[in-house]
């Protein structure tokens, strides 16, 4: 019987150190969700870091025995490994790179490059353990492009699927990077990759002709005699979950409490962890704008705006971090009267029921990053809205708009025209609401997380029966 193997950095599952003694808690994140189903079942297995530090032998083993009973397989790192791998290369080369800000935030070091390919193969080894031929294997994202290529050097009868959750950025930015051969051929063990848009996929395969000078016709590409399939496959969300909880009575309760805060007036909501790719700052100075140009909003509207904390000991977050401050405080003062500010600002992050009763709550959801390679918070805000109403601001740069295309799409970097938006927003007719936001729930029911995890799984099939018909 064979078996599914998920390869991902993180487990689905967060371990806490509760003063010394370790403690598990299930992770709610939209990829757990949807990869609960196969992980869970039978003899597969999630392999992965759990999140943090863990010292001794007799620690790993402990945590090592806890996590078998839920089908997990940890791969622990060190310091060093967390610095250089994780920190260093992951977040300082291919995250920049890959969302269009290597010339402000790139750093290539050789010696993080060393230990990235080190963590790879380390989680090849941990996979090779228990892998048996016909297996399927499922790499997840960024931190994971060496992988494929390792598992399939070592073990070529298994389906490899990769899945890249960040852009794939232009041949121009990709080729910026002195480690973009092993990367591309690391990636091309896979037998299927996947990607959110059709434009990362262009992209992809841009770069395998002009790096590689390998051979590619429509979407497939042959590599070694070896076909592999390059698609994109938008991912989705868990919409009945959120759709749940904007009906249950908790959450009711919450939303209540919050209009009762905001009286009268029309939320416009943002949520983002902190990133420069997320367009805080853009974002800030827009809002800035629609109360110049309309000051008859003023005590009208509320900004509520959550940046979840992210890599803030890092020096460019932190100091993302302090403008951000700098530019709500200067808002706030500069518009505020006894009793009403324009911008409730939290730095923090929330559970899911708040997140739902705010997604309930919020007149307008404003979603403006720079670069996304999907974004999850747009999908929620629209699977949230039972009664169909509400408006929806999404910038063109996040993956999410090539499918929500009856949001009200912007380019993030015109201030202006976010601004406007935002007022059009907030006069929209609530019959030209509903015939939106009716389209778009439609798109986030039907390709939602469970649909993205069959289809994906499917074409792995449809490609090894390809490769095996060229043989
Ligand atoms: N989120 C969360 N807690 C919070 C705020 C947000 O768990 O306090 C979740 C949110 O519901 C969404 C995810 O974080 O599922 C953010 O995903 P998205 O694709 O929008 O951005 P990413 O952070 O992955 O770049």
């Amino acid at each position: 019987m064979s078996k599914t193997i998920i390869a991902a950095n993180r487990l689905p599952v967060k371990i806490v150190n509760d003063t010394g003694e370790f403690k598990l808690h299930t992770s709610e994140g939209g990829l757990a969700t949807g990869l609960g189903s196969i992980y869970k079942s039978k003899d597969n297995v999630w392999i992965g870091w759990p999140g943090l530090e863990v010292e001794g032998e007799e620690q790993q083993q402990k945590i090592t025995e806890e996590l078998r009973e839920q089908n997990l397989l940890p791969v622990f790192l060190d310091k060093d490994e967390i610095t250089r791998f994780y920190e260093g290369f992951s977040n300082e080369v291919l995250w920049p790179v890959f969302h269009y800000y290597a010339s402000t935030y790139a750093h290539y070091e050789q010696q993080n490059w060393e230990c990235y390919k080190e963590v790879n193969q380390k989680f090849c080894d941990q996979i090779l353990k228990i892998a048996q031929p016909g297996d399927m294997v499922w790499v997840h994202d960024y931190q994971l492009l060496l992988l494929p290529k390792m598992i399939r050097d070592a073990q070529r009868d298994i389906s490899i699927g990769f899945f890249l959750h960040i852009p794939f950025p232009s041949h121009e930015m990709f080729r910026l990077i002195p480690w973009r051969k092993q990367l591309l051929e690391g990636m091309l063990g896979a037998d299927l990759i996947g990607f959110h848009t059709f434009d990362d996929v262009r992209h992809f395969l841009s770069s395998v002709t002009r790096v590689l000078a390998l051979q590619t016709s429509a979407n497939v590409i042959t590599n070694n005699r070896r076909v592999v399939v390059a698609e994109s496959f938008p991912m989705g969300i868990d919409d009945k979950k959120y759709a749940s909880l904007a009906t249950d009575a908790a959450v009711k309760k919450e939303v209540a409490a919050i209009c009762k805060t905001f009286n009268r007036q029309k939320l416009i909501l943002s949520i983002d962890r902190l990133d420069y790719s997320k367009g805080i700052l853009q974002r800030l100075r827009a809002f800035e704008q629609l109360l110049i140009s309309h000051p008859e909003l003023l005590t009208h509207i509320t900004f509520y705006m959550i940046v979840v904390p992210s890599r803030d000991q890092v020096a460019q977050y932190k100091e993302l971090r302090d403008q951000i401050d700098k530019k709500v405080g200067n808002i706030n003062a500069r518009y505020r009267t006894l009793e009403w500010s324009p911008i409730q600002y939290f730095y923090r992050s929330f559970p899911i029921e708040t997140l739902s009763a705010l997604y309930s709550a919020a007149d307008v959801c404003l979603v403006t990053p720079m670069r996304d390679g999907m974004n999850l918070v747009s999908k929620e805000y629209v699977a949230s809205r039972v009664n169909n109403d509400g408006v929806l601001i999404l910038s063109e740069m996040a993956g999410a708009s090539k499918e929500l295309i009856d949001a009200i799409i912007v380019n993030p970097n015109n201030e202006y025209e976010v601004s406007e938006a935002m007022f059009v927003a907030l006069n929209m007719p609530l019959a030209e609401q509903k015939r939106r936001m009716t389209l778009m729930r439609n798109n986030v029911g039907k390709f939602n997380i469970g649909h993205w995890v069959k289809i994906f799984k499917e074409r792995l099939d449809e490609v090894k029966q390809m490769q095996r018909s060229l043989l």
